[in-house]
């Protein structure tokens, strides 16, 4: 298959190709349906997992794709190419490594063209100790009126009153204020839920059955949205300590970011996926990082959200604007260009070469 054939235009024809891909590479499938939600056609929805390698190795290279369902499109497509790549496998062999591969961590969202779940949730803030008071994103309250105004497109006297409080407050406190999470709002933008969802709780159930009794876990978490065009900018997955952060920087270089510091695209988070590994399997040695693909100017990315999520809270909607909504989802979550795709599969490739070699 060759690379540009590994990516899709739906949910069905990325799912296809992710089990014809793994078929052909002889790994083993395992699937967990959706118990309740179907796709955007209809169709089945489900988390898939390939395992490429020996049965019993002790060490794993870990590629998700869909956690931010739209994103999926993205990390479908280079997780389809790299299980093509006889070279890749060899190498994975020769390491002593077996190629683990979650396809659609979200798969309702990948198929609905959503960022978030079939509960409004954004998966990457649920991963929480519901048990405890939640986090309070007061600056989301203070400017939820303006992103979600009645009228979608928003007026331009919305739109005026927005613009006004983003150069008041500056760019970084806008993305920090939408995008940090917030746990007040269950039908508003990056809400992390209130109990796990079925992703989550599904991920973890995947990380005991196939991560229990190895040595060692490297996680590749494919995203896109933030930053320059194309770019995989590395982001550090792990907790908030000197010795991880060095330790992924040593794997995969000195440009790996961090959302601790500042130096990453991303704003501060709570309630991130990887949270799952140590709480699954706290022996285990770990280190991962998500790849966050560039893909236009985070204002439009964030208009897009706010429209869809606009969508969502007016199920009333025609056609008409449905569509334009959906495209511009399309648009902000995935380069549909050839350089785009081409850069994708090289910068995964080269993360997974890299993981090969450290441990
Ligand atoms: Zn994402």
């Amino acid at each position: 298959m060759s690379l540009h054939t590994s990516f899709s235009r739906s949910y069905a024809e990325a799912r296809q190709k992710f089990l014809d891909a793994a078929r052909a590479a002889g790994a083993t499938l395992a699937d967990f349906p959706h118990p309740t939600r179907r796709g955007s056609a209809g169709e089945a929805l489900a988390m898939d997992v390939a395992w490429a390698g020996d049965a019993q190795a002790r060490r794993v290279l870990l590629v998700t794709s869909g956690v931010h369902g739209v994103e999926g499109y993205c990390g479908s497509g280079a997780q389809v190419a790299l299980l093509g790549d006889a070279a890749l496998l060899a190498a994975c062999a020769a390491a002593g490594v077996a190629l683990m591969m979650v396809h659609a961590v979200n798969p309702y969202g990948f198929s609905h063209l959503r960022r978030v779940n079939e509960d409004n949730v954004d998966l990457n803030r649920n991963f929480m100790d519901f048990t405890k008071p939640l986090p309070e994103n007061a600056p989301y309250a203070e400017i939820a009126p303006l992103l979600l105004p009645e009228q979608w497109p928003p007026s331009e006297a919305d739109q005026a009153a927005l613009m006004q409080s983003v150069m008041e407050r500056g760019l970084p406190w806008y993305q920090a204020a939408v995008s940090a999470g917030q746990y007040h709002a269950p039908d508003g933008m990056f809400f992390g839920g209130h109990q796990a969802t079925w992703s989550n709780y599904t991920l973890r159930r995947i990380l005991a059955r196939y991560g229990a009794g190895r040595d060692a876990l490297r996680w590749l978490d494919l995203h896109t949205g933030l930053g320059p065009w194309g770019y995989g900018e590395p982001i550090y997955m792990g907790p908030d300590q000197p010795a991880p952060i060095g330790r992924a920087r040593a794997i995969w270089g000195s440009n790996v970011t961090s959302i601790y510091d500042g130096s990453s695209t991303s704003a501060a988070l709570s309630g991130m996926a990887w949270l799952a590994v140590p709480e699954t399997l706290p022996t285990l040695d770990y280190s991962g990082i998500a790849l966050e693909f560039g893909t236009l100017p985070v204002t439009e990315v964030l208009e897009a959200l706010r429209g869809d999520h606009w969508l969502h809270l007016h199920p009333e909607a025609d056609e008409g604007q449905r569509d334009l909504i959906r495209q511009a989802m399309w648009h902000a979550f995935y380069g549909d260009a050839d350089d785009w795709r081409e850069g994708v599969v090289e910068q995964v490739r080269e993360a997974a070469v890299k993981a090969l070699a450290g441990w």
